[in-house]
């Protein structure tokens, strides 16, 4: 009714939706509770009608002094209400002075691409990020370099600096905490370096790696480590190689990392390498064609920093000299940076490709786009869909429009060429004189 609406739900705010879960702000610690018990399940039950699927909801208190989406003016809130326990089970302890942490706010998990190679361990800060401390402790993500380790430890830091904005989060390297450390020592001010860690709710350690092997450092790093993980406080690390490989790293907090969960981070696959460069064109408002996209996907594998690296300075050129964005000019960027010469792909244009098919099965164009079904024909056409795919880097719905078939037919057609290639001794060696006609 209009009363309680006025009383309690005017002064709330939208705090974040991931899609689950809909975090509410109330503004003071009493509402939260309030809401909360006589509310809960309507607003679970009206927002989840709204949005057309089950979601979950949270209210917290969200003091208007920290207010992290809306940028209106503070409303007035006793000092009692501030400092009152906050309702709704969030661990709020009293603070302590601990600079903001320093994250980039590209770093988020919005944009974060998921795909198999990262799945388990953008889940696992995901899962971090929604309940800190009651979820996997510690959660220690490796992988190699430029992957998004950084990322990830990033996002939780701003997830929980919006749904917790009282928790308070320490994000720093494993080499600055070698660096403190020591810098302490020196300066006998060892007793607030140990103040300001262990009381963090949520602590952050990227490249822990830099500790092992520093006797004094690793020390007190495990000391750290095991107060907070007594409190029940939430524990990050990133490290560039699994636990077992940090010889130098202390037994025991080796074992207390397969305490948790021990998530690693490959390279990523051709798809999710795709879907990366789209996303990082989407941010940065570049426009790539979906060729160009392709071309560098199928370039650079193993680092996604590279990739990235490759499409901005693509990008970068072709705003300098006024220039599409072309194949040509992709090549051009690799050849110039990032690959030997040699290696720089050679993509050929669809025409070239279809000669080059036609010529060795001794075919017409019309064989091959027309409807003929005899064995050599139906090879014909796969290979030369797989040819598109591959090496013309053409999309598969464009591939799909040359040969009047849909997207999931030609994607079935260039998988079933890529199967057989090392299986298939004929196909094999079609594919080999193919690629050296149409050049490597
Ligand atoms: P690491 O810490 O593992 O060396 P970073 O987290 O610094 O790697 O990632 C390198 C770059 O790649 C960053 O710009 C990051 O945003 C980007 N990146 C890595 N993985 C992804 C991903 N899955 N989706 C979007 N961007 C990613
Ligand atoms: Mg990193």
């Amino acid at each position: 009714n209009k009363p309680s609406f006025e009383s309690w739900f005017k002064s709330m705010k939208p705090v974040s939706f991931d899609g689950e879960r809909v975090v509410l702000g109330a503004p003071s610690p009493f509402a939260c509770e309030w809401v909360t018990k006589r509310y809960g399940n309507l607003v679970r039950e009206v927002l989840s009608q709204h949005l057309s699927k089950p979601v979950e909801v949270s209210i917290i208190h969200l003091p208007p002094e920290k207010h992290p989406v809306l940028a209106e003016p503070p409303m007035e809130e006793s000092a009692e209400q501030r400092d009152g326990p906050v309702a709704a089970a969030l661990p709020e302890p009293e603070p302590v002075p601990l600079e903001k942490p320093v994250l980039n706010p590209k770093y988020t998990f919005e944009n974060f691409v998921v795909g198999n190679s990262n799945r388990l361990a953008q889940a696992g800060a995901m899962s971090v990020a929604r309940a800190p401390g009651q979820s996997y402790n510690p959660l220690f993500i490796y992988g190699g370099a430029g992957l998004g380790k950084t990322h990830l430890m990033h996002a939780i830091g701003h997830y929980i600096l919006q749904t917790h904005p009282r928790l308070r989060i320490a994000y720093l390297s494993g080499e600055t905490f070698a660096q403190q450390y020591v810098g302490a020592l020196r300066e006998h001010r060892i007793d607030a370096f140990r103040q300001k860690y262990r009381n963090v709710d949520v602590w952050l350690v990227d490249d822990i790696q830099f500790i092992a092997g520093k006797e004094h450092t690793k020390e007190e790093f495990f000391h750290t480590f095991n107060a907070l993980y007594q409190l029940g406080r939430q524990v990050v690390f990133a490290s560039d190689r699994p636990p077992r490989e940090l010889h130098a790293m202390d037994e025991r907090l080796r074992s207390r990392f397969e305490a948790g969960l021990i998530a690693d981070i490959a390279p990523p696959e051709f798809e999710t390498r795709v879907a990366i460069l789209q996303k990082r064109a989407q941010i940065e408002g570049i426009p790539v064609p979906e060729q160009v996209v392709y071309h560098i996907a199928y370039a650079v594998e193993g680092n996604v920093r590279t990739l990235e690296g490759v499409l901005i300075s693509i990008a970068a050129r072709a705003s300098v000299h006024g220039k599409p964005i072309t194949l040509q000019l992709a090549n051009e960027v690799l050849a110039r940076h990032y690959v030997d010469d040699k290696e720089v792909p050679v993509v050929p244009t669809e025409q070239a490709v279809l000669q080059a098919v036609c010529q060795r099965f001794g075919l017409t164009t019309q064989d091959i786009l027309g409807a003929q079904r005899r064995r050599e024909v139906l090879m014909a056409r796969q290979i030369a869909m797989y040819l598109l795919r591959e090496r013309a880097r053409m999309p598969l719905q464009q591939i799909g429009q040359i040969f009047g078939k849909n997207h999931s037919t030609v994607l079935h057609a260039c998988n079933r060429v890529k199967t057989s290639i090392h299986k298939d001794k004929e196909i094999t060696s079609i594919i080999t004189d193919l690629n050296t006609v149409l050049g490597n």
